[in-house]
């Protein structure tokens, strides 16, 4: 089945339709057995659900997504649960769980955005790039994406990666940082790098992107090349960083990461030395 996304006009849900129900970071699914779904409701009242502003998402197939928050748990029927979005990773299928991504940040970004930042009147018209426009005003107001890098800093077959206070875990994982306004994702790369450890990089190359749902971030990951410097930590951002060596790596991020993919990355590069890089 085909999903087309569409720019959320406020909808009623006067027809059938898959409903992304949203409290907090949590996603209603519904369990049977080993298996959760999203929920698909004929009518509004099967959920017995109250939503204040109900969003149209996208197309999955003929039917119609919507997509809402609640302000909290209760009254959820039998049989259904709020569960979290890393949590659903493995348990919801690809489609599902790509969908709700986009919906979770759209409720939120909608909720934020009920008026106008420049003129405090109601904005509630959208238009078919999915801005809101203030009707009193004309100010466009878009979805909001936070570009971040990511980068794999390598120095004679060995990896710098850094453990951050905000980790709840001993993970140590690779540099990231968002990308401030002028600055070119090559610029965010040097000044990340240096902030955070003190190191000089070059040779930064393109390494592949993900959406990071949970915090609205566009991750642009590179490799780079050690240039210069010795490692000297941001106290504020990394309690310690090392180069780590393929074969004695710490603690690492989830599979499911691009920063693992980096990591991974370079093991299969320095564990396999035959295998093309
Ligand atoms: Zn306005």
């Amino acid at each position: 089945m085909q999903y087309e996304s569409l720019n959320n006009p406020v909808a009623s849900a006067a027809q059938p339709g898959w409903w992304f129900v949203f409290c907090k970071d949590k996603l209603l699914v519904k369990i049977s057995d080993d298996d959760v779904q999203v929920p698909f409701v004929s009518a509004p009242g099967e959920l017995n659900l109250d939503p204040k502003r109900l969003l149209h998402v996208g197309q999955l197939g003929d039917d119609p997504c919507f997509s809402t928050r609640l302000d909290s748990e209760n009254s959820v029927p039998d049989g259904y649960a709020f569960q979290g979005m890393r949590t659903l990773f493995s348990r919801l299928d690809d489609m599902s769980y790509g969908i709700a991504g986009r919906a979770m940040q759209l409720v939120q970004w909608d909720m934020d955005h009920l008026f106008c930042s420049r003129c405090g009147q109601q904005a509630a018209d959208r238009n078919k790039e999915g801005a809101q426009i203030c009707r009193s005003c004309g100010y466009l107001s878009f979805p909001r994406i936070s570009p971040a890098i990511i980068v794999a800093v390598i120095r004679d077959n060995r990896i710098l990666l850094a453990h951050s206070g905000r980790f709840i875990n001993n993970m140590y994982s690779v540099i990231a940082g968002y990308v401030e306004m002028g600055e070119s994702l090559e610029e965010c790369v040097k000044r990340e790098v240096e902030e955070e450890t003190g190191i000089e990089v070059k040779n930064i190359r393109y390494f592949g992107s993900q959406y990071w749902a949970y915090s609205g971030a566009l991750m642009v990951g590179f490799t780079a090349e050690y240039n210069s410097g010795d490692l000297r930590l941001d106290d504020a951002e990394i309690e310690d960083a090392g180069w780590f060596a393929a074969d004695d790596l710490p603690m690492l991020p989830g599979k499911l990461s691009i920063a693992r993919e980096l990591i991974d990355w370079f093991v299969e590069k320095n564990l396999n030395k035959e295998q093309p890089s």
